[in-house]
């Protein structure tokens, strides 16, 4: 079966395109500087991090077996990935009959386009959106705004972002490097609040409750992302804590749902093996508050729902990664547990990534996604501890593909010449037994000396050691030497 999805040469994105799209993505050493500096931001890091942690590895205690749980929902991945076409096909098929729209979008401009249009032709001036990852892969945002429409975000760590003015910097708690007081004050400068007591963290979420009610009230046009897209009835499901996705998708005439085309899976039942583990691993709940199916605009029994609905099928070089070694990459759920276990991600943050995806999935998909050269900094925002690796629920070897991104940084000359020049003089070194024993006895001198490695530091390591300082060394002797010293003593 032919998948009609898959881009010519003519659509992929160009070189031009493809630096736009990747943001900072190419900064990542000098953002993730700023970030360790920012006090309010390692305060709200710290306080978030122990949460996650602690809620996911109850939420998978309380359960019988959380193993049987993720091979069930691997296998589902392992499966629709192997049919992706058939799946595809018939989950538009499924969609046309219940009276909606499919459209295939090879780039994130397409998509773009493809809603505009919508748009444009209903007359749209108010939008709302739903939570959709897709849509912050694609600026389309910014794209609505340049048109004269009204967007708003109503998830609220969406929404105070929005108002912010600043990316997601985590892919399920968007708005998690924000403290409360900074949301306050937030609110203060763009909501007409007079003296309103807003301390409470209850009175923030009444506040922007009372904002976006008016908004959902207003829209012409809904635009939500998906979870899951299922083939054998052509929906589209959602899930959220805070119930915005219902609202964004059945008050307006429209409902536009936008997701990648990995999101397909055969059917019910593969979706509820998927769910089982996607809120525990993400959130630590055993189920999220709303779980909702779209499927279709309303029949006319139907009290509510929009006139029209339409599926947007995003590839953006997912089909690419189908049959390569990356693959492993589109099972998954985007649960966001690799992020809260990470030592990288934890210590600075989302928006150093650069790109709409941080923390290991992250550094795996931009550079996928975007272009090595345009992010050749993130497979190196790893201490290869594995954990991310640990928590997957969908067991993706994330440490695994970061060294094959290094291995292909290294090939294409990517890496910095220092960095390349010092692998190779390494491997050519520890190839020569005798040069090596005589390396080691000399760092071992230099190490013992204070005098000398001070002089290390300070000018031939200089942005090594920028931020460590070399370990001072006390030992008798290199370890070959200390092996032998107690091989013989043994004999003896
Ligand atoms: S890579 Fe795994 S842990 Fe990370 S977001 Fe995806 S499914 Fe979750």
């Amino acid at each position: 079966m032919v998948m009609h999805y898959k881009p010519t040469s003519q659509e992929t994105p160009s070189d031009s395109e493809l630096k736009n799209s990747s943001h900072q993505a190419l900064f990542f050493k000098a953002q993730s500087s700023d970030a360790l500096l920012d006090e309010t931001l390692q305060e709200a890091l710290k306080k978030a991090k122990g949460g996650f942690i602690e809620k996911r590895s109850q939420a998978i205690a309380d359960v019988e077996s959380f193993d049987s749980y993720k091979q069930q929902a691997q296998l589902v991945k392992n499966h629709t990935l192997d049919h992706l076409a058939y799946y595809l096909t018939q989950f538009e098929e499924n969609v046309v009959k219940n009276g909606g729209h499919v459209h295939w979008a090879s780039t994130p401009e397409q998509l773009n386009n493809i809603i505009l249009h919508i748009c444009e032709r209903r007359d749209a001036k108010f939008v709302t959106k739903g939570k959709s990852m897709i849509s912050e892969e694609a600026n389309l945002n910014e794209a609505l705004e340049a048109a004269g429409i009204d967007v708003t975000e109503t998830d609220l760590g969406e929404y105070i972002i929005q108002l912010a003015k600043e990316p997601p910097s985590h892919i399920i708690v968007p708005a998690i490097h924000k403290t409360r007081q900074q949301v306050e004050a937030l609110f203060r400068e763009t909501h007409d609040l007079g003296e309103r007591d807003l301390d409470k963290i209850s009175a923030l979420v009444d506040e922007a409750r009372l904002q976006l009610r008016q908004k959902f009230l207003d829209a012409d046009v809904g635009i939500t992302g998906a979870n899951m897209l299922i083939a054998d009835t052509g929906s589209a499901m959602l899930v959220t804590n805070e119930g915005n996705g219902d609202l964004t998708a059945t008050l307006p005439k429209v409902h536009i749902v936008t997701a990648s085309i990995e999101k397909v899976i055969p059917d019910l039942e593969s979706a509820s093996a998927i769910l089982r583990v996607l809120a525990r691993s993400a959130t630590g709940q055993p189920i999220t508050s709303y779980t909702s199916l779209f499927s279709g605009p309303r029949d006319i029994e139907d009290l509510d729902g929009p006139d029209e609905f339409h599926v947007i099928l995003l590839d953006n070089q997912r089909s690419q990664m189908l049959g390569s070694p990356f693959e492993e990459m589109l099972k998954c759920i985007k649960c966001g547990a690799c992020l809260n276990h990470c030592p990288v991600y934890s210590a600075v943050g989302g928006h150093a990534y650069g790109w709409v995806y941080p923390g290991p999935m992250g550094s795996v998909l931009t550079p996928l996604m975007t272009g090595l050269k345009q992010s050749s900094d993130l497979p190196n925002a790893s201490t290869f501890c594995g954990r991310c690796e640990e928590v997957c629920p969908m067991g993706i070897p994330l440490p695994e593909l970061l060294r094959q991104l290094r291995n292909r940084e290294h090939e294409e000359h990517l890496t910095p010449w220092k960095t390349r020049f010092s692998l190779q003089s390494f491997m050519w070194t520890i190839q020569h037994p005798r040069l090596f024993h005589w390396l080691t006895k000399m760092t071992r001198l230099i190490l013992s000396n204070s005098t000398l490695t001070h002089f290390f530091e300070k000018h031939l390591f200089t942005s090594w050691y920028n931020s460590k300082e070399l370990p001072k060394n006390h030992s008798k002797g290199t370890f070959m030497e200390q092996y032998k010293q107690n091989s013989k003593q043994k004999k003896k």
